[in-house]
């Protein structure tokens, strides 16, 4: 192995202090942030993501409410749920954890959140100031990414940057994050012809796909960095030996679990890439610690024009 790993947790163990502090700094301002997260149902991984929302809350100081309307939730009832969240005071942050269950319109629950309070950075006067470069909330995960890259000290401007998906919550805003940082991007997708020679030309490279280790070695310029998205569950026997062959430590983890956490980015990458996310521990610990910096930010923006102090925080 030639690539030097991104410890994500480490970077967003600094994040969640500097916003601690921040917090700290808000609350003697005389305001503390909230967020109010409202899970619908009983999706257990939805369950674990919000536990973790709710857990990092209490460690920066930021005041959580966890909101659980039932399963079979109407769009309209829920709409007043998310009406109510943006009367609020109180409230600065709202995220409605997805999925949501198939009577209900995600569009519209989305599209009702105020935009001022949309931590998520999902509405599209959110999108709309990205891409116009104005402040506003940007989504967690790809602001993350451009954390990691600006606290390991590498350069973006004029670099040849290629995202592999193109989803809103991750391709999209990535890639103009990535352009709003001087890089010149190419976003990649299923259509995509020759996708491992479009991504050979990459001096950056983002795998937001959802297919476990499908960027292998040949996708990969040698000293490359590759920012490893992905998060998929393998099951399969003969998958995990085409990804962690000969890995004791993840044969371990494989035979006692039952299975293993994997990126899109093939471990052989390793051995040509020049730095690399690991997948635990890479890009998913930014994305909750991005998650408290935003509500922080949604607070100063909403409150501080009021409170004097806290737009000096
Ligand atoms: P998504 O909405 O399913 O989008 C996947 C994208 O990958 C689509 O644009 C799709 O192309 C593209 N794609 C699928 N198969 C492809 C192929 N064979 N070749 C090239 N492109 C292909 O997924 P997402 O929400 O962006 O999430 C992507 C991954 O990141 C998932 O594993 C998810 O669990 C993970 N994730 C992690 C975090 C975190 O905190 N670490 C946060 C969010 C997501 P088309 O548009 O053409 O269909």
């Amino acid at each position: 192995m030639s690539a030097s790993l991104l410890d994500g947790n480490k970077i967003a163990s600094e994040i969640r202090a500097e916003v601690a502090a921040k917090v700290r700094g808000v609350i003697a301002a005389g305001v503390r942030p909230g967020l109010a997260v409202v899970l619908v149902g009983h999706n257990p991984a939805s369950e674990i993501y919000v536990r973790g929302k709710v857990k990092a809350c209490e460690e920066v100081g930021i005041h959580s409410e966890k909101i659980t309307p039932p399963e079979d939730i109407s769009t309209a009832a829920l709409l007043d749920i998310v009406n109510e969240l943006n009367r609020r005071d109180d409230i600065d942050g709202i995220l409605v954890q997805l999925p949501l269950p198939a009577q209900v319109d995600p569009k519209k629950i989305l599209l009702t959140v105020d935009p001022a309070k949309d931590v998520d950075g999902f509405h599209p006067m959110n999108v709309g100031f990205l891409s116009m470069q104005r402040p506003g909330l940007v989504p967690c995960t790809p602001a993350g990414i451009m954390e990691i890259l600006r606290r390991s000290n590498i350069a973006v401007a004029g670099q040849e940057a290629v995202v592999v998906g193109r989803s809103d919550i991750v391709g999209k805003p990535m890639a103009m994050l990535l352009i709003n940082a001087n890089a010149t991007v190419t976003v990649c997708h299923s259509k995509t012809r020759d996708l491992p020679g479009v991504c050979r030309r990459a001096d950056i490279l983002v795998a937001a796909i959802g297919r476990a280790g499908m960027i292998t070695r040949e996708f990969a310029k040698p000293g490359a960095t590759v920012i490893d998205v992905g998060m998929n569950k393998v099951t399969k026997r003969d998958e995990f030996e085409r990804l962690f062959a000969s890995n004791a430590k993840r044969e371990e983890t494989f035979r006692s679990k039952g299975s293993v956490l994997v990126g899109d980015v093939h471990p052989e990458v390793a051995d040509v890439a020049g730095a690399l996310t690991p997948v635990p521990g890479g890009v998913g610990p930014l994305t909750i610690a991005m998650l408290m910096s935003n509500t922080v930010k949604a607070a100063k923006m909403r409150r501080g024009s009021r409170v004097a102090e806290l737009s000096r925080v």
